[in-house]
């Protein structure tokens, strides 16, 4: 998951969310046979993930391409019928989101990333990832991690304590933490052991869990490091270890008991069909969702450009931008609002309505701005604590961006104050030559040529660091493979 630096904020949340989940009876573990001590039935876990599943995509957004989203499912519905819980309904879907990750909520929900699909190179890899979620379903890890789950989640935090709807936010509170950093590593292994079980079972090659672990521990080393560079927290797959499988015994293990579960058939790989399949897929930032660029934010569908504070970090979501200092003492959200141009209430009015501000609240135009505008202050209860805020409302388009400001030390707000004003202020249409930084990246399949160099792929691409490693992670030639005349190759368009 993203960067977490208010979580404890929702717990209260959490209690609530658990004394409501949770019932008396005990169960029969689905993969052991043994009871259980897990106070859930099967059709509360079911109705759990039901109603979490829709924060989920609203959260990160689901990717707009029904021909992969279909494969995707037809072969995680081949796996969970050979799985110890085949009469559950499982849903697989596709995330609209760089992040490379996948997790699973209770009852059958699994989600995988669009990020995470760009570092797989075949079907039995993707396999292998649903596989190991398909595990956590099965052996129930997110019911028993539901009562010990902690809170986290920025933007849902923010995004709660700056508008008060925290309500419907709290998905991070209750299954964050377990469903994105993973459940421990007994319960890992035990997925990847049940994972293995699947692939072997529905005629894939097992290998491929660890084949498909050891590309995605090259990705978190080279992750963590750009991440401590960039000051943010690392974008990883929740499911791997500290030892790098080649040398993980437990793994090979677990992995090699799946073998006695292998088909007739010959172990399926299919590597060009998964990679034709992910051709023209979005990479980084997506288009429909906005494009980051060190302090600046292009919108192509809503022809909007934005500029935070030099040196604060940025975050896109679905539903929020959010940019803090680097130490955390400040933080702006911006949220967008469908308000028609022709509406009759005032700006202001709409601000203090959406926002629930005071009744006392008085705005004014924020200077040198040609857009409508409305700024004031005003005591909310925010990611900090209840304290004045900045508010801010610009009308563009079809829309109201709505402008939160807080900072940590109230005494403070005076002095980041000029920041959260000129962030306000930033809001206009792109210019044309941003026109082609909002459309975003792709993943291209070409045949490699004979001479072709991961350096020189790197530099026609419009990567600017690390570009040569890139392509190299996610061909799976990391650390210093090269491409072979011929073979089918993922670059960066
Ligand atoms: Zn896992």
């Amino acid at each position: 998951m993203r960067n977490r630096p208010f979580h404890g904020f929702l717990t209260l949340l959490l209690l609530t969310a658990s004394a409501a989940g949770i019932s008396a009876g005990c169960a029969t573990n689905p993969v052991s046979g043994t009871p259980d001590l897990v106070f859930m039935t099967e059709a509360r876990e079911i109705q759990l993930g039901d109603s979490y599943d829709s924060k989920v995509r609203s959260q990160y957004g689901i990717y707009p391409d029904p021909a992969l989203q279909a494969y995707v499912q037809a072969i995680g519905q081949k796996l969970a019928a050979q799985s110890h819980r085949p009469h559950l309904k499982y849903h697989f879907t596709v995330l609209d989101s760089p992040e490379v990750n996948a997790f699973a909520l209770p009852g059958g929900h699994i989600y995988i990333t669009r990020g995470i699909l760009a570092y797989l190179n075949s079907e039995a890899e993707l396999a292998a990832v649903l596989g190991h979620e398909i595990g956590h379903v099965t052996a129930r890890h997110g019911v028993r991690q539901h009562s010990a789950a902690t809170a986290t989640g920025v933007v849902g935090a923010i995004l709660g304590a700056a508008t008060g709807i925290q309500a419907t936010q709290d998905l991070f509170s209750v299954f964050g933490n377990a469903m994105l950093s993973g459940y421990g590593r007994e319960h890992e292994l035990e997925s990847d052991r049940l994972g293995a079980e699947y692939l072997a079972r529905t005629g894939y090659d097992p290998q491929a869990m660890i084949k498909v672990v050891g590309v995605l521990k090259n990705q978190e080393e080279f992750e963590k490091k750009r991440a401590a560079a960039e000051k943010r927290q690392p974008r990883i797959y929740h499911g791997v270890f500290a030892s790098h499988p080649s040398a993980d015994q437990r793994l090979q293990e677990v992995v090699a008991q799946a073998d006695k579960f292998k088909t007739l058939a010959a172990p399926g790989i299919q590597r060009e069909d998964y990679l034709k399949r992910l051709d023209k897929l979005a990479y980084g930032d997506s288009a429909s969702q906005g494009i980051q660029r060190g302090r600046m934010f292009y919108h192509r569908d809503l022809n909007m450009a934005l500029t935070f504070p030099e040196g604060w970090h940025v975050e896109n979501s679905p539903y929020a931008v959010v940019s803090w200092t680097p130490q955390k003492e400040a933080l702006v959200m911006v949220k967008k609002s469908a308000r028609p141009s022709n509406s009759l209430t005032s700006l202001e009015s709409f601000l203090k309505s959406q926002a629930k501000l005071s009744a006392q609240f008085q705005g004014q135009p924020i200077p040198d701005v040609k857009l409508a505008s409305v700024t004031g202050t005003d005591r909310m209860a925010g990611p900090f604590g209840t304290r004045e805020t900045r508010v801010s409302a610009v009308h563009y388009g079809q829309n109201a961006y709505l402008f939160f400001g807080a900072t940590k030390d109230p005494a403070a707000l005076t002095r980041f104050d000029p920041d959260f004003i000129a962030t306000a202020a930033s809001l206009r249409p792109l210019k044309p030559a941003e026109k082609t930084l909002a459309e975003g990246q792709h993943l291209r399949l070409v045949r490699a040529r004979p001479g072709d160099s991961f350096a020189g792929l790197a530099k026609a691409s419009p990567l600017t660091e690390y570009g040569e490693l890139t392509l190299r992670l996610i061909n799976d030639k990391f650390p210093d493979g090269e491409p072979v005349a011929g073979e089918f190759i993922k670059i960066i368009k």
